[in-house]
């Protein structure tokens, strides 16, 4: 390689795959990169992967992709949140919104002076404060108004879209800037100098390229396969490793949430699409047979399924190695934690973000950037799953999955973020953490993490001023969301602008 990239090989069609077909084709094809990606027909995707969170929009505009057009091509919905059902104990459940809760008080974050409200008995609980989540509850959403410094100005959302339909969406874009797709089982790797030299195909032809992103799902043909990068298992911090998806009839009314819906042994996620509904149960099969989380499935559809379930097994953690020699791994064959957040997707997104501000630039990779986003990685990687872990141990339910987790021993980053938490309220973002104070937030109050007094800082205000002033951020959200209209309008609104 010199100078420019010469050749990108994508191997796998998946939605990785064609995430990063679209990325590079879009951002690399005008400087002279060939980008290929290989698929087989005969190796299905995952078909799963529905719901998002709300970088995919920075993501998309980033590539050009447009809002109205994707959402028609892929039945996709909005999304404002998530509904965690059951996760503290059965018939309680809080909204993990999107977006920006209240505004500082005299000077003070919202979330300290809320908290020390709540702990006095002087206000409403969180989701109270979030237009998001009252929205997302009430089956009502709008894109972002501009009005002045309303809530509505500033809408935090997200999608939901059917995982297929995405794939042949992007690969239209993809091959629209210029990117070859090449159809074909790989059967061997070639290994080179630089790491991988070439794919060759089960027609005969071999497929080489400077950098090669395996894209291969679960089977990491190229960067376990052939290199050999390492699994890093997490099983012991998230032990789930089953799930049993089928798809069921759409809702006539959809909420613009995602449901996370606690079982005894795991839990069931339902998704609200144009033309279905998408369902799921995640369990851990040390405490649920594969027949009973099918069966706890089924008796949680609210409309006729529409095709017979499937069983998904996986395991939890990331390549030791996402970027080995000339290799790049991402979506599932980087790594895989339980989509509670909606996470995977964009850590495929933001793999290719910091992929593409680290490109080799000329000759092999410098083994600094190849270590520099393998820290950046991991470290995304490990913040999630602290998140996550976050939901499972702070739990009141009876149940012996539930009882372990709760038991279970936690991280140590997240033991410091419960502890800091629990010293007055104290939420601290790691720098480049995902998730924001305002998500740990609604999680951590969500979940009742315990905590013992309050920030000194909001002393300075009287308790019943403060309160007024919650009252008031209450009622603007109240006011705001007279204006949102039901989410299956927003829905049909998409058909009528596409007749403008
Ligand atoms: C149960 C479950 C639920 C999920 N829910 C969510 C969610 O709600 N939100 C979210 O963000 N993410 C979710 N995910 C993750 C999400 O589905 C994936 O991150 C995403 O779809 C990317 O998958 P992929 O493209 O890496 O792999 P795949 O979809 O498995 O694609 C692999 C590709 O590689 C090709 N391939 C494999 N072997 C060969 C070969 N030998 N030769 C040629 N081609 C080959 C296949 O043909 C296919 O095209 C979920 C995952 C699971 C398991």
């Amino acid at each position: 390689m010199t100078g420019t990239l010469g050749s990108v090989v994508i191997v796998g069609g998946g939605t990785a795959g064609w995430m990063a077909a679209v990325a590079f084709g879009r951002l690399l094809g005008p400087a002279g990169t060939r980008v290929t990606l290989v698929e087989s027909d005969d190796i299905a995707t995952i078909g799963v992967g529905e719901a998002t969170i709300p970088p995919i929009r920075t993501f998309h505009a980033m590539l050009g992709i447009d809002e109205d057009a994707f959402l028609r091509a892929t039945g996709g919905s909005y999304k404002l949140g998530i509904r965690f059902e059951g996760w503290t104990r059965p018939g309680e459940s809080y909204v993990h919104p999107f977006g920006q809760i209240g505004t500082d008080i005299a000077g003070v974050p919202f979330a300290a002076q809320w908290l020390r409200a709540r702990q006095a008995g002087a206000a409403d609980a969180l989701g109270a404060y979030s237009l998001e989540a009252r929205a997302a509850q009430a089956g009502r959403f709008s894109r972002p108004i501009a009005n002045g410094d309303s809530p509505l100005s500033r809408i935090g959302y997200a999608y939901h879209f059917d995982a297929g339909r995405y794939a042949v969406f992007l690969r239209a874009q993809a091959e629209a800037h210029g990117v070859i797709r090449r159809e074909g089982r790989v059967d061997r790797v070639e290994r080179g100098p630089a790491g991988i030299a070439a794919v060759h195909l089960a027609d005969g032809s071999r497929v080489e390229g400077d950098l090669f992103l395996d894209c291969t799902g679960f089977r990491a043909l190229l960067i376990e396969g052939a290199l050999q990068a390492g699994w890093t298992d997490w099983s012991q911090w998230l032990p789930c490793d089953r799930a049993v998806a089928v798809p069921s009839a759409a809702d006539a009314a959809p909420l613009a949430l995602t449901r996370a819906i606690a079982e005894p042994a795991g839990w069931r996620w339902r998704i609200p699409l144009q033309h279905r509904t998408g369902n799921g149960h995640v369990f851990s099969s040390r405490h649920c047979s594969e027949d009973e989380a099918t069966a706890t499935l089924l008796a949680g559809l609210h409309g006729e399924a529409l095709a017979d379930p499937r069983v998904i097994r996986f395991a939890t953690g990331h390549r030791t190695r996402f970027w080995s020699g000339n290799c790049i791994a991402l979506g599932l064959a980087a790594g895989f934690m339980e989509p509670l957040e909606s996470t995977s997707i964009h850590l495929v997104q933001s793999g290719l973000q910091h992929l593409l501000r680290m490109l080799p630039a000329g000759g092999p990779p410098a083994q600094a950037i190849v270590d520099r986003y393998n820290r950046t990685m991991t470290g995304e990687f490990v913040r999630i799953r602290d998140f996550l872990v976050a939901h499972y141990h702070l739990n009141a339910r009876t149940e012996p999955f539930w009882r372990e987790r709760a038991a279970a021993p936690i991280p140590d980053g997240l033991a410091e973020k419960l502890a800091l938490f629990r010293a007055g309220g104290r939420i601290f973002r790691e720098t480049d953490e995902l998730f924001n104070e305002v998500s740990w937030l609604a999680v951590l109050t969500g979940q009742d993490a315990p905590v013992t007094g309050h920030d000194p800082i909001c002393d300075a205000l009287p308790i019943a001023i403060a309160a007024k002033r919650l009252a008031q951020i209450e009622r603007v959200v109240s006011t705001s969301l007279t204006h949102m209209p039901p989410h299956a309008t927003a829905l049909a609104q998409l058909a009528t602008n596409r007749m403008l």
